[in-house]
């Protein structure tokens, strides 16, 4: 399908970034949704099409496929770094989903997450009984510690850890969310101005251990502000990690999709855990492992589908250790580990470099 002239354009997506993509399906394969179905509508150039057939008024918004495939798409990027025009799929699909999920039209079950998170103090208050850094680090701060906000909640050791990576990070108190749960969920505007509000909230270098967070973070803020957390300990030459445990561990990794196909960050977290113990690649690592934000409860059968294949692998690999760098990867692994009564523990880089075993 060739672009829409401008005359017939409805404005719902970005002129530049819906024309780029010149239909090649070089993307095909490395899409997950797509590899499930065989479907092209579940691919990355099928929902392009679908996207300029919206913008030209060919299918309503809410035409059934429409609605299905922008939902359907895990939003993990992966067919960006494979892309030879250069298309910012992420970004599509954000302002696709800012047309389609405004107001009335936003899946249920996201509407008490995005109300959770949208004001700060609600996030500070989520955060207090839980056991998170806290810490004036060094003054004047050159670096600032991201509390998050679920993963203050969910795994408040990984802020914990990573500030004993590196005792001089700050940890400023009256930190919302960086407003990725709403840009990624049909509240692009609110998420950007919520990134930009925590900018104001952390001096310095904001260091975090989420790839999804900084990915919105660095799109908003510009890369040179924001360092995942990896990114951040391979550039300090102070930093000393855990010494190595008596019997070396296999130790995988699981990608956060947001950091390796947004942000190019992949190298840095093998680099490091290859300092603590026996690097194991999977050959699922780079793929999204299902829990895309908040996919893993908007729809948790395909999300399930999508992980079966990890687990397969990690049951395979015997890992003692899977590492990750993404709160939502760490509950969805996690979980799914668990169900399999696999051996392998689950922790964040931060932790197993921490020498929280
Ligand atoms: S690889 Fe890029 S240009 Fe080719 S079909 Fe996919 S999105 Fe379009
Ligand atoms: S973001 Fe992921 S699931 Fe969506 S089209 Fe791209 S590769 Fe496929």
């Amino acid at each position: 399908m060739t672009p829409p002239p401008p005359t017939e354009r409805r404005g719902i997506f970005t002129p530049e970034l819906l024309d780029r993509c010149i239909s090649c399906g070089f993307c095909l394969p490395a899409c997950p949704t797509y590899s499930l179905t065989g479907e092209e509508t579940s691919s990355p150039r099928g929902r392009i099409n679908l996207m300029r057939a919206i913008e030209t008024g060919q299918l309503a918004v809410d035409d059934p496929t429409v609605v299905e495939e922008s939902s359907f798409c895990l939003g993990c990027r992966a067919c960006e770094p494979v892309c030879p025009a250069g298309v910012q799929y992420g970004a599509l699909l954000e302002e696709w989903r800012d047309e389609l999920w405004h107001e009335g039209r936003r899946p249920l079950k996201l509407r008490p997450l995005l109300w959770a998170v949208d004001a700060p103090a609600r996030v500070r208050l989520m955060g207090v009984p839980r056991r998170h850094a806290k810490g004036a680090g060094e003054r004047p701060a050159s670096a600032s510690l991201m509390l998050g906000c679920f993963e203050r909640v969910l795994y408040p050791r990984v802020s914990r850890s990573a500030r004993k990576l590196d005792p001089k990070l700050r940890v400023p108190s009256g930190q919302g969310c960086c407003g990725a749960l709403h840009a990624h969920n049909g509240e692009l505007e609110r998420g950007n101005e919520l990134a930009r509000e925590l900018g104001e909230a952390l001096p310095g270098t904001i260091v975090t251990t989420s790839g999804g967070c900084s990915a919105h973070l660095a799109s908003v803020l510009g890369p040179e502000r924001v360092k995942e957390l990896s990114q951040w300990l391979a550039g300090r030459s102070s930093t000393e990690p855990a010494k190595p445990a008596e019997a070396r561990l296999r130790i995988g990794f699981q990608d956060s999709c947001h950091a390796r196909n947004g942000l190019g960050v992949w190298k840095e977290p093998r680099e490091l855990i290859a300092t603590v113990g026996e690097y194991v690649e999977l050959s699922s690592a780079a793929a999204c492992c299902g829990a895309a934000g908040t996919y893993a409860i908007l729809r948790p059968e395909d999300s399930a589908r999508v992980l079966d294949r990890h687990l397969d692998e990690i049951a395979e690999a015997d890992l003692d250790v899977l590492a990750v760098a993404n709160p939502g990867c760490y509950r969805q692994l996690q979980q799914g580990v668990k169900r399999r009564k696999l051996r392998t523990r689950v922790l964040h880089l931060a932790e197993l470099l921490a020498g929280e075993r």
